[in-house]
């Protein structure tokens, strides 16, 4: 079978890899250089709380198995870090993180109360009078995925396997007769044609060249993160405070996200307002983490999230379609494993996963 995947970060990337284990010819082809999307600006916490209705959680907690499966494979290139996650609210919101670690006992995910004084242990950075007494929830299974080095070890594999990966080759067209999708037009003008074509372009899956009728609709939202020396800010876990996300970096770094899932979009076309929020963040951050006083040796950048309107996966078919596949979500980097080895199953078997019923795009086409 031969399959062209539109967009190689880590869900096109995964697919690839997949696909090209079951036999397939694949294709990847995409507008940017590798990395160069969403997937270069997440914080990439790899996770399964949080994350209702209960089919999601589910998809996101066999995510995780799905990453030490494919970490196994690749031993020597270290790319996903199961740190466990610690979190933590305000003792207003206690209660709140009560009733989810409730809900997520209740679904057999493995979760526990730390109290301060361990919090403090396991991470002697952090400023004493700054942490609350309420109890902090322990994940043991989360943590954190390179995703340079996840991206940039799949690809290349794919090309070991006889696949191709074109960068800075952008689709201009997508070919169809009639309802059936034939293959895609390049910038160039050249035809490429296949069995299949699957839209991973995260963000931009609904942007031309994909009709209204090969989109999800999307409601993407932006994001801020700063990277900062991990001297400054020598976090061992990944850290969920009640302003601001923490991690670690690889060795010389920490990745700072502030927590409301949103920030203006504006910062996205500007550089002085961004330089601004960074600048607010790092100050309410070094209240937990003193070292960050005075910090000026960092990185700000903004990320974009590929999120389908109701929060939730878009993978499958779409109605009345043929040869054509969505696999679009958000949470990317904690699903690409699965859904690519899911979809990778989908496209060359016909079978369909049961796991992915709920997250089909034929929701949004009715
Ligand atoms: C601030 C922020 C924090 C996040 N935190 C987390 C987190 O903690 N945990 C988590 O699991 N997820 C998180 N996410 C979400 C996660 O990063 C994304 O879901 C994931 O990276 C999406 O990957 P993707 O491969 O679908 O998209 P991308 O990485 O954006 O790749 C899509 C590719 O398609 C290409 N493309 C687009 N149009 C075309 C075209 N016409 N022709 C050819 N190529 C094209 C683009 O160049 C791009 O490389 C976060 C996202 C953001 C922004």
């Amino acid at each position: 079978m031969e399959i062209i995947i539109i967009g190689a970060g880590v869900i096109g990337a995964s697919l690839a890899f997949e696909a090209i284990n079951l036999g397939a010819s694949v294709t990847v082809l995409d507008a940017g250089e590798r990395v160069s999307g969403t997937s270069g600006t997440s914080f990439a916490w790899v996770n399964a709380h949080g994350k209702p209705p209960r089919d999601y959680q589910r998809l996101n907690d066999a995510g995780i198995d799905a990453h030490q499966a494919l970490q196994a494979r690749f031993p020597h290139r270290r790319w996903l870090h199961l740190t466990g996650s610690a979190e933590y609210r305000h003792p207003h919101d206690a209660p709140a993180l009560a009733t989810k670690a409730e809900q997520l006992t209740a679904w057999g995910y493995p979760v526990r109360w730390l109290d301060k004084e361990t919090l403090l242990a396991q991470e002697p950075a952090l400023a004493r009078d700054a942490v609350p007494t309420t109890p902090v929830l322990w994940c043991e299974r989360e943590g954190w995925l390179d995703t340079r080095l996840y991206i940039d070890t799949l690809l290349d594999a794919v090309i070991d396997g006889g696949g191709s990966v074109s960068t800075a080759t952008p689709v201009t067209a997508i070919i169809r007769q009639g309802n059936r999708v034939t293959g895609v037009t390049l910038a160039n003008g050249r035809a490429l044609h296949a069995d299949r074509v699957v839209n991973c372009c995260g963000r931009w899956a609904d942007s031309p060249p994909f009709q209204p009728d090969l989109a999800p609709p999307l409601a993407p939202t932006a994001g801020l993160l700063v990277r900062v020396p991990s001297a400054a800010a020598p976090v061992r876990h990944v850290l969920i405070t009640p302003t601001f996300d923490i991690r670690p970096d690889g060795p010389d770094h920490s990745l700072i996200c502030p927590n409301d899932l949103e920030v203006s979009w504006a910062l996205t076309e500007s550089p002085t307002g961004r330089d601004q929020a960074a600048a607010a963040l790092l100050a309410q951050a070094a209240r937990l983490l003193p070292g960050l006083r005075g910090v000026t040796d960092y990185q700000v950048t903004t990320g974009i999230r590929a999120l389908p309107q109701d929060g939730l996966p878009a993978a499958g078919p779409l109605p009345g379609i043929t040869g054509y596949h969505l696999l679009v979500t958000h949470s990317g980097v904690t699903l690409a494993a699965l859904l690519a080895t899911l979809t990778a199953q989908e496209l060359i078997t016909g079978q369909p996963a049961s796991l992915l019923a709920p997250f089909r795009p034929d929701r949004f086409f009715h």
